[in-house]
């Protein structure tokens, strides 16, 4: 099988590989799409090296078909049509966070007897655990169960920081993550959604995709003063944050949220950040981490996802803007790296 293999930074190459063989409660996959997420591009833009010895696997984003069933495997059949959890996610199994269905949360995340644990969707067959798998309709295509990642991502925002009735939610970006949410947030009834991009033409699509109901351009607006005076001088119920990095937005959340609301953070920031803890006290923000999702209340939060999917209440068609076969996965990663010259939002790779 083709297989991307990543060697630090910007090296990514293709390769020939023996396809894997799935275990006990295992199953091999057939990949057939995987999104290029933000956090994908951290290593690639040489912010953060990856804690795996190179080279490497990655891609978890994914969606394809039952190919082989491992032993002990019930439920799935070979050919079968399938979202994927993924596998960073997995926990022990045995701390309290897990027995709480928070494994998103649990300390040795994405850890199993000491191995570490990840998809490798930018790859023609990976091994996924059985219970991660979804069966999916053939009204879902591939492209679109592979977005069920940043959806669920949504999700689990929504369910930690709920827009209050008669409230506006912000998000401030305007990338795969904020699309997502803003149609999760319209789906669940929010009144305004607001995004606040630094491009014209993603905040269009945000708008035509339903991921939006107004949108604030940085080009030639003041993302603060812009907000206020969308809600009466009031400022958001709630903040969502999406985009970290090295930039310090928490701070500007904080500045555009009413008094007693909330600043949701989904962004994965890379610098320390600062906040006007005086401001914060005065209109007494309640701040909270939304880190990726597992379960809410005894529900799969990706299933939460799949089930708007299903139903019709997203739109994933306008946010899926590029698409590359394996050979091309360099260019794949360009584009989602460079939105701004490739307007790419979500790149898809098909391999
Ligand atoms: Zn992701
Ligand atoms: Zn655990």
């Amino acid at each position: 099988m083709k297989t991307a293999l990543f060697y630090g930074g910007r090296d990514i190459r293709v390769e020939e590989r023996p396809a894997p063989e799935p275990g006990a409660g295992e199953v091999l996959v057939r990949v057939r799409a995987a999104g290029v997420c933000g956090s994908d591009l951290h290593n690639y833009r040489g912010h953060r090296p990856t804690s795996s010895a190179a080279p490497w696997q990655q891609g978890h984003e994914l969606a394809g078909e039952v190919a082989a069933l491992g032993s002990g495997v019930s439920g799935l059949s070979v050919g079968q049509r399938v979202a994927i959890e993924a596998e960073h996610l997995l926990g022990c199994g045995r701390c309290r966070w897990c027995a709480d269905g928070q494994n998103h949360i649990c300390p040795e995340r994405g850890m199993r007897n000491g191995v570490k644990q990840s998809s490798h969707g930018f790859s023609q067959y990976d091994v996924c655990v059985a219970n991660n798998l979804h069966p999916i309709t053939d009204a879902i295509t591939f492209d679109h169960a592979a977005l069920l990642d940043c959806y669920a991502c949504g999700v689990h925002a929504a369910n930690r920081s709920p827009v209050p009735d008669g409230g506006a939610a912000v998000i401030i970006g305007a990338g795969a993550i904020a699309m997502t949410l803003g149609q999760v947030l319209r789906a669940r009834g929010a009144d305004q959604v607001v995004m606040i991009g630094t491009r014209p033409e993603p905040l269009e699509t945000a708008v035509k995709s339903g991921a939006a109901d107004r949108t604030i351009c940085l080009a030639g607006q003041d993302a603060v003063e812009g907000v206020l005076s969308l809600t009466d001088g009031d400022g958001a119920a709630v903040t969502f944050e999406t985009v970290g990095g090295r930039s310090q937005l928490i701070s500007q959340a904080a500045g555009m949220t009413r008094r007693g609301g909330t600043v949701s953070v989904l962004g994965l920031f890379t610098v320390p950040q600062e906040i006007d803890s005086g401001l914060a006290m005065q209109k007494e923000l309640t701040v909270r981490w939304s880190n990726s999702f597992s379960s809410w209340r005894g529900q799969s939060e990706f299933v939460t996802a799949l089930r708007l999917m299903e139903k019709n209440r997203l739109n994933p068609g306008p946010i899926i803007t590029h698409h590359f076969g394996i050979d091309d996965i360099g260019k794949a990663f360009a584009a989602a790296d460079d939105k701004a010259t490739s307007g790419a939002i979500r790149v898809m790779v098909n391999p």
